[in-house]
Order: C-alpha cells, then structure tokens, then sequence
C-alpha cells in the first residue's frame, strides 16, 4: 500500500506531500484497494462456506466508503438510523442489512421496518416487546435475531470487550431461550437468527469458537422445539495489528469456523469493521511547532484528540511515519501532540523520529474509529477525508469551515 519515491512516502501511486498541499491537514487519507482486498480477503477465506460480510458502519461510516462496499455485495451492520440513511444513501441493499445496539428508539426501528431490512438483533425483553407493538400498530412483521451475551472474556481492552455477563450488552442464554418461546408465538415477529459481539480488537480465535459453539448448541435446542433459524452471526471480525500484535489469520479464522458449523445449516454472518477498514487509512497531519518541557520532547502538530480519539480513550498504538524521510538526520524520542487543552490530548508516545516544525507526519490505521469519533471539540473544524484510488484522488468529506461550527446556534434576541 506504502511506497517510497524519491524519498517521498506515497499510498497507492499517489504522494502524500502532494494530497498535504492539495486538500491541507489534517486529513484522513483511505486506500480504495486496501479497502477491496481486505474485503475480499474475508469473502475469500470462506468462499467454501459462503458468509454474508455485513460491514459495521460504526467504524467508517464516510458514504463513498460504504458506496465501495456495497459495489462489492456488502452487506451492513448498523446501530442507529442515521448509519441506516447512510447506508441507503450509499446504495446498500436494505436486505442485506443487520441492526445492532441496545437502545433502538421507536423511529429507528419504524425506518428499519419500512426499509424491509434482514433483521434487528434484539438485545433485550423491552425492545422485543417495543418492536412487537410497532409491528402492530403499523403493520409490519419484523424479522429479528437474539443477540446473546455468552458471558466470554474477550481479553481486549475493557471498553472494546462487550460479551461479559455484566457488560450492557445482550441476552443472558436462559432469557434468551424464554425470549426466543414469547418471539415464537408472537404473530408480529419472525425469529430468523441469533448473534453475538463479544468484544472489538481481539486477536486470537479462542473466543470467537466458544462464542460460536454456545451459538450453535442453542440452535439446536430451539430446532428441537420446532423453532428453525436461517442464520447465525458472530459479530465482529478479528482485530488488526498495530504494533506488534500477533493476530490470526483469516483464512485460519475461516476454516476452524466452518468446520466448528459443518453440522448446522444456518448462514453465517459476521460484522467485520476494523479489519477491512482499519490498516487502509490514515492521519496526515503536519508538525506545527517543537518545543521541551520537563526533558521531554513534544511535537505539536495539528491533528489532535477531536480527530483521533483513540490514543486519549484506550490508550491505543498508532505507527507514526515521517513522510520525508531522511537518514542522516539526528533522531529523538518525540511524543506527538495535539493543541487541545487537555493532557491526554496526545496521539503517541515516545517515538524516535527525526522531525522539523513544518514537516508531515502519518499516524498509520486510522481507517477505522478514526473520522467517525472525531467532534468539534475546542471548537476544532473536522478534517477533510480523500479516497486515493491507484493515481487517483478525490475529496469524498470536505473540511469543515469555522461557519459550520456555530450554523445551527442562535444568539439571544438583543
Ligand atoms: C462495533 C461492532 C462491530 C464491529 O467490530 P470490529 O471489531 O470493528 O469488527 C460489530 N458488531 C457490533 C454489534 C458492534 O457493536
């Protein structure tokens, strides 16, 4: 994805020095065939047991790079009704849609109803019986699918680890049982599925199977019970490497999966967002000032924790890269900075690089919970997003303007 030119780092064909100059910093930079490949790399490792990849539009939910998944038969993962708008904007098939989260307000389930979507994982009795009264009131017979809490540990960080029993998430498997008797015998409901998400960024697959087999094993109660299911869905996909992770392969993923599956008939889904948007993106952003304090070295730069939140929030490792590239120049430990007031306001820690004020620097694997948890804080314009197709570019989310922070307030009458 990466490349050198005359010492000049360039994604695709296409020079980050150039993309800098043309569209300012910072900017998230994604790699279009990046995107592809990882797409294609988890539609591949299963094309033996053919998978339904339902991106979760919570990682990237920028509509140019749903429109390029969709173009390659995506289906989505969504949490609210604005990522359904999106993804019908971007030209997803409302058939290929799954709706996660665990509060569902009336006018989200009553858009999904009207989109005719694949299903709603349900993660509680309330919103059963929400979505049943709907159904009634207006018409619909929804299709949902019980996401159970299998009570596994993750071992990722604790605000990314969802399947412990005393995580918000999911259906304890006893409740999830008596759910799935009331959903039967309810005329306004259609049980197509059962699903679990136990947790983002895990690595390993050990927690994917155990999830999975309690998965399966309920199937097979329910199928005894008269009550057939038409798919199973394990949530999202596996985490990538950012550092030195050692993470599984795809390909591994998918035939300890299918082999753990070759007695069931139920499709499999998954959720994947980081793995196929993760490594194909990145943070331009340029070194605005140097200074030390204390013996240490700060790099001010000028992307910050509004833009990238996930060094401030899980204390997560981005590569950072100097995009000019010389090796004779005397290195130092740096720690990157943004200008917010905040001391948890920095992006990395520690990084021996040899910087200049004015130089430019890529914080690498921003593809994923990047732009989409970026905010205005200290009234911050959001950056600019640029899709670099082989030598092509093109600006798919213009930088905000200063106007766009206050357009929607009002000041008292005088
Ligand atoms: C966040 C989320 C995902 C995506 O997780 P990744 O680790 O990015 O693949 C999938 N499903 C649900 C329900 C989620 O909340």
């Amino acid at each position: 994805m990466f490349s050198r030119k005359a010492k000049r780092l360039h994604l695709e064909n296409v020079s980050l020095e150039k993309l800098a100059e043309i569209y300012g910093t910072p900017s998230f930079i994604y790699s279009e065939s990046k995107i592809i490949e990882n797409f294609l790399e988890i539609k591949n490792a299963f094309s033996s047991n053919p998978v339904e990849i339902c991106f979760s539009v919570k990682s990237n939910s920028n509509l140019a790079i749903l429109q390029v998944l969709a173009n390659q038969g995506a289906g989505f993962d969504i949490v609210s009704g604005g990522e359904l708008a999106r993804v019908l904007k971007a030209g997803g098939d409302p058939k290929k849609i799954v709706f996660s989260g665990v509060g569902k307000q009336k006018w989200e389930i009553l858009e999904a109803l009207k989109a005719n979507i694949l299903c709603f994982n349900v993660e509680s009795s309330s919103e059963l019986k929400k979505i049943s009264s709907l159904c009634q009131e207006y018409g619909y017979i929804a299709p949902i699918s019980f996401r159970v809490n299998p009570d596994i540990d993750p071992k990722t960080h604790p605000y990314i680890s969802t399947g412990l029993k005393e995580n918000k998430f999911g259906i304890p498997i006893n409740i999830a049982m008596e759910l799935c008797n009331d959903a039967h015998q309810d005329s306004n409901l259609r049980i197509v599925g059962l699903d679990c998400h136990i947790g983002s960024q895990i690595t390993e697959i050990e927690p994917f199977l155990s999830a999975l087999q309690i998965l399966i094993d309920l199937v097979g109660v329910l199928s005894k019970k008269g009550i057939t299911l038409s798919h199973i869905d394990i949530g999202g996909g596996i985490g990538i490497r950012y550092k030195n992770e050692s993470v599984i392969k795809w390909n591994t993923f998918a035939k300890k999966i299918s082999t753990l599956m070759r007695n069931t008939s139920q499709q499999l889904i998954l959720e994947p967002g980081r793995s196929i948007v993760g490594d194909a993106g990145l943070l331009l952003t340029r070194v605005d000032l140097l200074k030390k304090n204390g013996g240490k070295n700060f790099a001010v730069v000028d992307a910050a924790m509004n833009d990238l939140l996930r060094p401030a929030l899980y204390q997560s490792w981005h590569e950072v890269i100097a995009i000019r590239e010389d090796e004779n120049e005397n290195k130092a430990e740096w720690e990157i900075v943004g200008p917010i007031c905040e001391t948890g306001d920095f992006l990395a820690k520690g990084r021996l690089l040899a910087l200049n004020e004015g130089d430019l620097v890529a914080i690498l694997d921003c593809g994923a919970y990047g732009f989409c948890m970026s905010s205005n804080y200290n009234s911050r314009p959001r950056a600019a997003e640029i899709l670099v197709t082989k030598n092509k570019h093109l600006c798919i989310r213009k930088r905000e303007q200063v106007s766009d922070l206050f357009h929607l307030e009002t000041l008292k009458p005088s």
